[in-house]
């Protein structure tokens, strides 16, 4: 049996994942920080994800021995299987994958939650039939993944593929690395739903879902406009940038952007069309594996 986690920068999602990539059953709870210290919140977490296994065990009557592997999908960057870096948490040098081996005795191995995603949707969803792809995830930050030849690059020393932190801006907005002018700066959809707030004086607690539904019911209006095509424009300028430097066969969009088709995809290829590029315009699709796919990845990543 083969365990899912999903750490997220505010909850914490753990299913059991079947050998065809299907989610058998999971369960997720929000993650209460407050104002706990930095070895406080890995004790917490460590103690969510263990208490969320044994209710998922303990739903499909199972016991902890069936367990043959645990697969961690993280935020920030992952090295050597240690999760170096979660900002939204304040973490540094979690080494959660131990923790876990230490006490189910099973073989535990965490990954960036992008190159997880991407290794789901290249397994079993929407990149499934590509060889040269590009995931790209576009979500509270960007993340991204890269296929050649149906495989996951991975470069030695860590992961790669870090497409959210490529300047597309001289001296742009300040970005959460320490750089200016990220990509992800501009089009992570937090910096859209970011816009859209400022430039319509909503409430900075609106939900992803009412902001959609805002937006689609002013799509119309000029200021609404304006947001989109600049959002638009910046997503085609690193989108150039990534078929110039990887020229893959389809670029696969996953994150929260996907909710958003509606709003963006008739625009960007419109706009995508007029693009120069060294190569032919790559196919566009869209993540079929949703919220499911960083799970599904974490337990199928040596798998690609
Ligand atoms: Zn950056």
């Amino acid at each position: 049996m083969k365990i899912g986690v999903d750490l997220g920068g505010s909850h914490v999602g753990v299913g059991i994942v079947n050998e065809s990539g299907k989610i058998v059953i999971k369960k997720e709870q929000d993650l209460v920080i407050n104002d706990k210290g930095e070895e406080e919140i890995k004790q917490y977490i460590r103690d969510v994800i263990i208490y969320n296994i044994s209710d998922v065990l303990r739903t499909v009557g199972s016991p902890m021995c069936l367990i043959e592997k645990i697969g961690i999908a993280s935020p920030g960057k992952v090295k050597g299987n240690v999760i170096k870096e979660i900002y939204n948490l304040n973490l540094q040098e979690f080494d959660l994958a131990h923790d876990l081996e230490e006490y189910y005795g099973v073989p535990v191995i965490a990954r960036n939650d992008a190159k997880c995603a991407g290794i789901a949707e290249k397994q079993y969803g929407a990149l499934k039939d590509y060889s040269d792809a590009v995931f790209l995830c576009l979500g509270t930050g960007i993340g991204g993944a890269t296929f050649y030849n149906g495989k996951l690059i991975e470069p030695k020393r860590s992961e790669g593929s870090e497409y959210g932190h490529m300047i597309i801006q001289k001296d742009g907005n300040p970005c959460k690395c320490g750089n200016k002018g990220c990509f992800e700066t501009y089009c992570s959809m937090k910096a859209f739903k970011k816009s859209v707030i400022e430039k319509f004086n909503l409430n900075e607690n609106v939900s992803s879902k009412q902001i959609l539904e805002f937006v689609l019911n002013n799509i119309h209006d000029t200021v609404m406009e304006n947001i989109i095509d600049e959002y638009v424009d910046n997503l085609v300028l690193g989108i150039s940038n990534i078929v110039n430097i990887i020229e893959p066969e389809v670029i696969c969009f996953g994150g929260s952007f996907v909710h958003f088709k509606d709003v963006f995809y008739s625009k960007l290829l419109n706009k995508i069309d007029k693009a120069q590029y060294r190569f032919d315009t790559p196919k566009f699709v869209f993540g079929k594996l949703d919220n499911d796919a960083g799970m599904i990845g974490a337990v199928c990543a040596d798998n690609i």
